[in-house]
């Protein structure tokens, strides 16, 4: 089945797809995006890419490209063109087109792309029965990681560093040894003693979506949380590892820098929380 994309207004065929060459967000990588899972044909967790979304453009100065319940109308067009059961649809804003200069204009268009895509739920599935390998590297990234930019460089060297390695993801370590999130995933451990933590959002790092429906969970198994840093070496101790993301859910990690964590098999509290979450999600 081809693919369909909505580019500024029209519904077109996904491999001719395009913007202009004056794009602020192919020029400058001027732009934001969000990421929404899809499972049995729903927008996952909706009200807080939408509230993330709306603080990625204010922080930006980016106008925003219409009402909330107009892009709920075309994410929910796209899964439909798209005939997406289980998958994900991508937005990107940003700021639009004008002649190349680092200031902006005032009174320019936001662009607007929603793309979306099926993916194997199967896959997803046995990716976390088996549980995933992580590699640490530095935190190369700006000081405003809770503006969800498409300006990804650090990020992607970052997954780059990982899977070199045979990783799944990267952890990225601050200037004093601690891990502030994943490349494209937001960091946790279980320590000993059964408490789940995780970095605060008062450390620059992105307010994950998942992250904070996870938390919402912990507190209903009446989990102890800690929202504090933890190194390599303590999550490599820990009982158990995990990352969270929109497309992974809640993903068991096995092995740190080929350090196996705990038996070297997901852990018990991470596949309660992805079930968790997976029945919980829908909205
Ligand atoms: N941190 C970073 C750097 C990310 O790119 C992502 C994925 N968008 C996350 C965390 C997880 O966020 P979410 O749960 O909203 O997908």
């Amino acid at each position: 089945m081809s693919r369909t994309a909505y580019v500024n207004g029209a519904y077109v065929p996904h491999r001719r797809a395009g913007v202009h060459i004056e794009d602020r967000g192919y020029q400058f990588a001027d732009g934001v995006y969000e990421v929404w899972s899809v499972r049995h044909g729903a927008l996952m967790d909706n009200e807080g890419h939408f509230r993330r979304l709306w603080h990625s453009l204010k922080e930006l100065q980016i106008v925003a490209p219409m009402p909330e319940v107009s892009l709920a109308h075309i994410l929910r067009e796209i899964v439909r063109k798209n005939r997406v059961r289980n998958g994900l649809v991508y937005l990107q804003v940003t700021r639009g087109v004008a002649p190349r200069d680092h200031a902006f204009p005032a009174d320019i268009a936001p662009a607007l792309v929603i793309t979306a895509k099926s993916m194997s739920t199967q896959k997803s599935e046995e990716t976390a029965k088996k549980g995933v390998a992580v590699f640490s590297t530095p935190d190369e990234r700006w000081a405003r990681c809770d503006i969800k930019s498409v300006s990804l460089l650090p990020n992607i060297l970052a997954k780059q560093v990982a899977k070199r390695q045979g990783g799944y993801e990267a952890w990225m370590v601050d200037a004093q040894g601690m891990v502030t999130e994943g490349s494209s995933s937001n960091a946790w451990i279980v320590t000993k003693d059964g408490v789940l933590a995780t970095r605060s959002l008062a450390d620059n790092i992105l307010s994950g979506v998942t992250r904070g429906r996870v938390l919402a969970l912990a507190a209903q198994r009446q989990l102890t949380v800690e929202e504090r840093p933890f190194s390599i070496e303590e999550a490599q101790a820990a009982k158990e590892a995990f990352l969270t993301a929109a497309t992974n859910f809640v993903m068991p990690i096995v092995r740190i820098d080929d350090v196996p964590v705990g038996e070297g098999m997901p852990g018990p509290l991470a596949e309660a929380l992805r079930k968790d979450y997976l029945q919980s999600a829908v909205t």
